[in-house]
């Protein structure tokens, strides 16, 4: 039995890792395009500076991405994030701190009285009562009420999704908050009855010591695979239940094929074993977002926290500071500081594309304007995507239950990456080992 893994981001090595553990026996080759393995989670030194291009970790509230770092014998890399990231800002027409408690929640300048009263009434606001699809924006102006959506809601989807309220869907970015009004009629009485059952602490972020990509090799390794890096999948052609891959030139056949690329890579790939399949992967809509890192020798400012994200009334340029040195104190040279601003997602998305120089500019104008620091970096470096992150819009649920109908009609053949069901590492890591237990069980 030959297996071949499209992608080496963390979908396409937890998917191989899982089907390894089970099975040390069966033939993985897995391809990536690049020169190195990793995807979005990449770090990049520059100067004793480490900056991670795309995730800075993940929370340890769900269980997926510490049980893959335990199972890979990783423990000794774990990281966990300095206690006072817990402390977060919000710039909108000023730099405010999130607030933590209720009590802190009723103090805070970011709503006025209004919107307060308007969030409290939430608990007795009837629920919807048919289970369509709508916006985040939709779903937080019945539930919540406009101000909060426009404050919280806006900062909370620019920080994970790169996105905007009205342009993503609720029920598929955000499955639990859906969730809590459909099982329990509103979310503060879901949270209510959720922290009867789940009593225990909230989720830590947690990294590694080095950066993403010490996990990455480490994952890799364990994975015991042949990977071939800088070599990019162009084509599959499907004959006598078989899959060809057509790479640089030169064709391998496989029994299974597991695509672990953005789905419009997947769609390419596809466009000839079954057009249907190929025109839903390629509707689905990707975030362009740009990372730029900056690095100070000195800097007067304390970075007491995460870091601040901005809303959409601010009308910044840049989505949202990270205090990275802060967060993992290893980012930074012993005495020095760094920042990663974000610029772009569906807010901005013309922004995201803009060239080096320019995007340097933008986030060391975001920095002065929304933190007051008027430092210039000694450090920098920008990672530019022009499709970052899936934005799951309206109907993307009814879309991928279609997509994964039609790949009943090709057996071996699977799709496992952050396209479908879910953005996050703990997300991608769960799917992972759901694939490959799918896997082992079809083989
Ligand atoms: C800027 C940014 C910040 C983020 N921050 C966080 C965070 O803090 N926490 C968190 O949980 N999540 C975060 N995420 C999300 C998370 O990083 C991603 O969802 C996850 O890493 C995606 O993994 P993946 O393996 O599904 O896809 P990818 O990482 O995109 O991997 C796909 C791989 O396939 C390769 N490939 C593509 N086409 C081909 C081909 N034809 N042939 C061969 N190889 C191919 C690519 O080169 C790539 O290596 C962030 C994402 C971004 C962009």
């Amino acid at each position: 039995m030959k297996i071949a893994i499209v992608g080496g981001g963390i979908s396409g090595l937890a998917t191989a890792f899982y089907i390894r553990q089970k099975n040390p026996e069966v033939s993985i080759t897995l391809f990536e395009k690049d020169e190195q393995i990793g995807g979005k989670m990449k770090t990049k030194e520059v100067k004793g500076f480490l900056f991670e291009e795309g995730s800075n970790g993940f929370l340890s509230n769900k269980p997926d991405t510490l049980e893959l770092v335990k199972s890979s014998g990783c423990d000794d890399i774990l990281m966990r994030s300095d206690d006072n990231a817990r402390i977060r800002f919000i710039y909108k027409d000023a730099l405010h701190q999130l607030p933590e408690s209720p009590m802190a929640f009723l103090k805070s300048p970011l709503l006025t009285c209004k919107g307060k009263l308007r969030v409290a009434t939430e608990y007795f606001r009837v629920p919807k009562v048919d289970d369509s699809d709508e916006t985040l924006q939709s779903f937080g102006y019945r539930r919540v009420g406009k101000e909060m959506t426009d404050t919280f809601l806006d900062a909370m989807v620019a920080g994970i999704f790169a996105s905007a309220p009205d342009k993503i869907s609720v029920k598929s970015a955000f499955p639990a908050v859906a969730k809590l009004e459909r099982e329990y009629g509103g979310l503060f009485k879901g949270m209510l009855a959720k922290r009867k059952k789940e009593a225990g602490p909230g989720g830590v972020l947690m990294s590694f010591k080095g950066g993403v990509s010490t996990f990455i090799d480490r994952l890799a390794k364990a994975s015991k695979i042949e990977i071939k890096t800088g070599l990019h999948v162009k084509k599959i052609d499907k004959k006598d239940g078989e899959y060809t891959l057509q790479v640089d030139g030169k064709e391998e056949s496989f029994d299974k094929v597991i695509l672990s690329t953005p789905s419009y890579e997947s769609a390419n790939m596809l466009t000839e074993v079954d057009a249907k399949l190929s025109s839903i992967l390629n509707s689905i809509e990707y975030s362009p977002i740009s990372i730029v890192g900056l690095g100070y020798n000195e800097l007067p400012h304390d970075l007491k926290g995460f870091g601040l994200l901005t809303t959409t009334s601010a009308k910044k340029e840049i989505l949202g500071v990270l205090w990275d040195s802060s967060i993992f104190d290893d980012r930074a040279p012993k005495g020095k500081k760094s920042l990663r601003v974000m610029i772009g997602g569906q807010r901005n998305p013309e922004l995201a594309l803009k060239s080096d120089e320019e995007l340097l500019e933008i986030a060391v104008r975001g920095v002065k304007e929304t933190m007051g620091l008027d430092a210039v970096p000694d450090v920098s470096y920008v990672k530019r995507y022009e499709r970052g992150i899936p934005n799951y819009r309206v109907g993307h649920l009814e879309s991928m239950e279609n997509l994964f109908e039609k790949l009943k009609d090709h057996k071996g053949l699977y799709l496992s990456s952050n396209a479908y069901y879910g953005v996050g590492l703990n997300d991608c890591v769960g799917n992972s080992k759901k694939m490959a237990e799918q896997i082992l069980a079809d083989m």
